[in-house]
């Protein structure tokens, strides 16, 4: 075999590898030059029978034409899987599938959802209002007149340009606004942002989710109050959760309570959660105070209402066992994807 025989022998093989339309021709191919019994191994083996001066140029000659054979054959396989061209079809099912990436709600929007569910289905229409608010309606049409002390119970944030607008610290304002615009009866629950200057620790955030209640009509009672909240304790923290109503002061309720369950992590016997009492803390709520119906235009001879505000995070916390409120806002997948 002379050196002229290498130089075709390669050209053909670099074709026929060079050309294989699929993954079966380029496997054929490889059985048929450099498989067990294919042409360039039978001829290495057939070395040790050339005439002497022979054989190191036919073994290099060869050897390196099997590497680069395989080299080829390679690149045609990564070529063909890049390609999807696996077959006919371009489906490959030799290729792993893909795990399709599945998102979640973030634990204060499962908890929005569940709050505004229970109101819904109580007959609450949902109300939104803006989170930039003038001092009127976070303040003053609240009851809560300019160097009133109850001014301290919340750490403004007050705008520079234009000076006097706040962020709202709670949620309350929006009740003033469906007032205004709307005569008795008034049913709604307004879930939003809301902020406050506090720093940061395990209990506070600077930004939170509140959602407010507001029922106005002829005849609306404080039972009526107790029932409606004990209906949602049960719903959200299971139907045997004792609830209690603890009296309390908020400027734009008159009575005021706030509203307990029952520690569930010490049955009520006292721990660190429920810091001894027994009792959790979940919302405040109250009788809507009359001097409030002075700012909207309704007779405070006529009707009553309740009013409730409860701070989503709290609620979320409780519920799912989380006892750091800074963890629902670093955005940690690891944390996230427990929920
Ligand atoms: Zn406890």
């Amino acid at each position: 075999m002379s050196s002229l025989d290498y130089k075709a022998l390669a050209a053909e093989a670099r074709q026929i590898f060079g050309t294989a339309a699929d993954e079966q021709e380029l496997e054929a191919a490889r059985v048929a030059w450099i498989g067990r019994k294919g042409r360039i191994t039978v001829l290495l083996r057939q070395i040790p029978e050339l005439p002497e001066d022979e054989r190191p140029l036919a073994g290099r000659t060869l050897n390196t034409l099997k590497g680069d054979l395989s080299s080829l054959l390679d690149a045609r396989l990564r070529e063909f899987a890049d390609s999807g061209a696996g077959d006919e079809t371009g489906f490959d099912i030799t290729h792993p599938g893909r795990t399709p990436f599945i998102g979640r709600l973030h634990p204060i929007t499962k908890t929005l959802d569940d709050i505004i569910e229970v109101f819904r289905e109580m007959g609450f229409d949902v109300a939104e209002g803006p989170e930039v608010e003038s001092e009127y309606y976070n303040f003053e049409a609240l009851n809560i007149p300019e160097h009133h002390p109850a001014r301290g119970m919340w750490d403004t944030f007050w705008t520079k340009s234009p000076p006097g607008l706040v962020l709202r610290t709670h949620t309350s304002p929006v009740q003033i606004r469906i007032m205004e615009n709307q005569k008795p009866p008034v049913r709604i629950i307004v879930p939003g942002r809301c902020y406050r200057a506090d720093t940061p620790d395990a209990t506070h955030s600077p930004v939170f989710y509140q959602v407010e209640g507001l029922y106005v009509d002829e005849g609306v009672s404080m039972a009526m109050l107790r029932g409606a909240l004990d209906t949602f304790a049960h719903r959200l923290f299971g139907s045997d959760v004792p609830t209690r109503f603890r009296p309390s002061y908020f400027p734009f309720t008159e009575p005021s309570a706030e509203l307990d369950i029952g520690c569930f992590q010490c049955g009520g016997n006292g721990c660190r959660l429920c810091k001894g009492s027994g009792w959790l803390e979940i919302l405040g709520s109250g009788m809507v105070n009359p001097e409030l119906y002075g700012f909207v235009g309704y007779d405070p001879e006529k009707v009553t209402g309740y009013a409730f505000g409860m701070g989503v995070e709290r609620i979320a916390m409780l519920k799912y066992g989380i006892d750091d409120i800074r963890l629902l806002y670093e955005n940690d997948l690891r944390f996230l994807e427990q929920f």
